[in-house]
């Protein structure tokens, strides 16, 4: 369902060139969790980015569903975004003096859902997550493992069918962090979910995927995947996916 097809990405800083992401090429499927294991600078978090539309890759191609992002305009990334995939930060990135299900609300508030479709949205999501309870409360009330769950819940509400997560279990302890990687695991049966992590147990015991990054490539990876043309391709189950 997601293709990366010899991608490169550099960033200039004055004279300085980064070869972030170099030559990568590698496909994921629906219901796999990924996890991304390498040392700090491998390109991990770039590679996450150029996968849900956060940033552009310079050179290659990057398909979803079988159709080549490479003529995409910026309308298109952002119904790509908005519609197809969902994001997990390590700092949860909520807005401090927004309830629990306004924080759930906003992301689905800029892809123009109407309200009320919007609150039921929310409401599922966090019901999903464990928070029904919570919902009119501030994050600076919740702890850290319900402030990651939030952001999962603002991930989810839009049923996204690929869930990049960027070291979500980065600021917890090792029991939250059990709980956060069930979770995870237990959303990766709907859905495609490739996680950045420094946590090789946290890795091994969850995730049925291990991809090693270093200096921009892929230096392993524990369940490599060639897609055989259409067969292989993701079902178009969802219909939102025909949009383009
Ligand atoms: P990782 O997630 O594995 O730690 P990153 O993808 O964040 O690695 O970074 C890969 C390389 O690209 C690093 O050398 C980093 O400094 C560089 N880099 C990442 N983002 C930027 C940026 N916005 N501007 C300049 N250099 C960047």
């Amino acid at each position: 369902m997601l293709q990366l097809k010899h991608i490169f990405k550099s960033y200039k800083v004055g004279d300085n060139v980064t070869h972030a992401l170099d030559d990568v090429t590698i496909s994921f499927r629906d219901q796999e969790f990924v996890a991304i294991l390498g040392p700090s600078g491998s390109g991990k978090t770039t590679m996450l980015n150029v996968i849900g539309g956060l940033d552009r890759y310079d050179k290659g191609d990057l398909i979803i569903n079988g159709k080549s992002t490479k003529n995409f305009k910026e309308t298109d990334w952002d119904a790509y975004r908005n519609n197809t995939v969902g994001f997990i930060f390590q700092n949860y990135n909520l807005i401090p003096h927004l309830s629990i299900i306004a924080n759930v609300e906003l992301g689905m508030d800029l892809s123009g859902v109407p309200a009320k479709k919007r609150r039921e949205k929310a409401l599922n999501a966090l019901t999903q997550v464990g928070l029904k309870e919570h919902i009119n409360k501030r994050p600076n009330q919740l702890s850290g493992g319900q402030m990651q769950r939030v952001a999962i819940a603002r991930a989810l509400a839009n049923d996204p069918d690929i869930l990049l997560c960027d070291e979500p279990t980065g600021a917890l302890d090792t029991e939250t962090s059990v709980q956060i990687m069930k979770l995870i695991k237990k959303l990766s049966k709907d859905r495609l979910v490739i996680m950045v992590t420094h946590n090789p147990e946290l890795a091994e015991q969850y995730a049925t995927r291990i991809v090693n990054f270093q200096d921009g490539k892929i230096r392993h990876d524990s369940q490599p995947f060639e897609p055989q043309e259409e067969n292989d391709q993701f079902n178009l189950k969802r219909t939102k996916m025909s949009y383009w």
